[in-house]
């Protein structure tokens, strides 16, 4: 990871870049007029050429003339600075950043809260590549990223932004592995790898069938890679709040018999995402040693069709003991999140909330940046979307609709698996609801905005990270100790 650093003024400052905010209409922002005036009266109609205005997202790089800097680059931040706006341009200054080995910046000396933080994080997240199976990666050569005239206390907030983002970076690079390469016992591994500080059990399948999670173990039923139940503990001294975290970790979903079409398979490793995040967001929490327990569920498992697959119209017997008919064994998600929801429940924390890639039809009501959220408290509702909001992250509350309840009735059992073809997320969520034991529970339904099918700002195309930011900054308001 790029080394972030303290530093001097612009004009005492040196390096290979500079990178320098200018806002919308070309107001010149911290930095940019010094640089501006250095490089001479060309630059305007250089800028001119080139229409750029200062929105956000434009970028225009110039040689660095007689500034001690190789480079210049000009990065546009709109009207409305905010953290996120700057998080945005540091994500495409990080990106830009790549094959220049010392870069350096102002970008955070405009005026915002937590300017430094969002500097970090966005250019961190930004300069993010997945290179693992390439082999000839692209050479990444940046190693230095300067924050010039940032100040003494700069190292605080830096260390924020960089344990934030490796708790994204972590997710992005678990949801970028292919399946072949993360089964769940390799997924388990990791989790148990991720800190000193948090303490994890990986429950295998005989424990996890005297148990009895009906749930994980029907969706594992056809796949050949056996699944793991694991749960993360992370218990700091004199913690007074507690939080649950529950992350589906579906690492392949071919849809098992209700199998998918071929197109609709091809990001299927996606389906892990929500584990992905909370393993991401408890890193981070322990990192930066925020005071609250917080106890992780992520069950892990494929969704295949072998021979011993479950059958559409199979029954399970879940933890808590209510059953669900399975009518569709591509809704399995619900499935396996029945058993760890109710896991987390018996622990009886402040609040649950569970992350999944959930629904087709929160892709369709939010589109593909957007999650959707649901929940049984209106006050934790809005928390977590405070926290969101805060952290830069898009969520949108659908309603958790009693009247909606009777469209998962079952002829035969407690519950089934499917609603109707229409409010798919809400009657996903009833179900989940079964699980809570009328705890306080928040539902993210990430499955629009777990990934990118793009590159954009600090968005790198793939896995996203997305929800790891919401849930660390939850944990941050929610810490209490004595
Ligand atoms: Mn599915
Ligand atoms: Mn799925």
């Amino acid at each position: 990871m790029t080394e972030i650093v303290e530093g001097p003024q612009l004009e005492a400052g040196s390096g290979d870049l500079l990178a320098v905010p200018v806002f919308a209409d070309r107001n010149w922002g911290p930095g940019a007029d010094a640089a501006a005036a250095a490089l001479g009266e060309w630059i305007d109609s250089y800028l001119d050429a080139r229409d750029f205005t200062g929105k956000p997202g434009q970028l225009v790089a110039v040689p660095g003339g007689d500034l001690p800097y190789g480079s210049v680059l000009f990065v546009g931040l709109g009207d409305e600075a905010d953290a996120e706006a700057l998080r945005r341009a540091a994500g495409s200054f990080g990106r830009f950043a790549a094959p220049y080995p010392v870069a350096a910046t102002t970008l955070h000396l405009v005026d915002v809260d937590g300017a430094v933080e969002a500097v970090t994080l966005g250019f961190t997240l930004g300069g993010y590549q997945f290179d693992k199976y390439r082999s000839e990666p692209k050479p990444r050569a940046n190693e230095r990223l300067v924050l010039l005239g940032a100040g003494d206390d700069a190292g605080d907030a830096i260390e924020r932004g960089q344990a934030v983002a490796e708790g994204v970076l972590l997710a992005r690079d678990l949801v970028n592995e292919p399946a072949g390469g993360k089964p769940p016992e390799v997924l388990a591994g990791i989790a148990a790898d991720l800190s000193a500080d948090i303490d994890v059990e990986i429950i295998e399948e005989d424990e996890a069938r005297e148990r009895g999670f009906g749930g994980l173990l029907a969706v594992a039923s056809g796949a050949t890679n056996r699944p793991r139940m694991v749960i993360l503990r992370y218990e700091p001294d004199g913690a007074t709040s507690s939080l649950a975290l529950v992350g589906k970790g579906i690492v392949f979903d071919s849809g098992g018999l209700s199998i998918k079409p071929a197109g609709a398979m091809e990001t299927m490793k996606t389906d892990m995402s929500g584990a992905a995040a909370v393993y991401g967001a408890m890193q981070t929490i322990a990192r930066l040693r925020l005071p609250i327990r917080v106890f992780g569920v992520t069950p892990l498992t494929e969704n295949m069709t072998g021979g011993a697959a479950q059958h559409p119209g199979d029954v399970l017997v879940a933890y808590n003991g209510k059953t669900i008919e399975v009518l569709n064994t591509d809704a399995e998600g619900r499935l396996v999140l029945s058993d760890a929801l109710a896991l987390a429940a018996e622990q009886e924390p402040d609040l649950i909330v569970d992350v999944a890639t959930l629904t087709g039809a929160s892709q369709v009501a939010l589109g593909m940046k957007i999650g959707a959220v649901i929940g049984n408290d209106d006050e934790s509702v809005e928390q977590v979307e405070a926290a969101a909001r805060f952290a830069g992250e898009k969520l949108w509350r659908l309603p958790l609709e009693a009247e909606y309840r009777s469209l998962i009735d079952s002829t035969i059992a407690d519950m089934k698996n499917t609603g109707s073809r229409h409010g798919g997320a809400i009657t996903a969520a009833l179900l989940l609801e079964e699980f809570v034991d009328e705890r306080p529970w928040v539902h993210l339904d990430i499955a629009g905005p777990a990934r990118a099918d793009k590159d954009e700002h600090y968005i790198t195309k793939g896995g996203t990270g997305f929800a790891v930011r919401t849930l660390v900054e939850l944990a941050r308001e929610r810490s209490t100790a004595d």
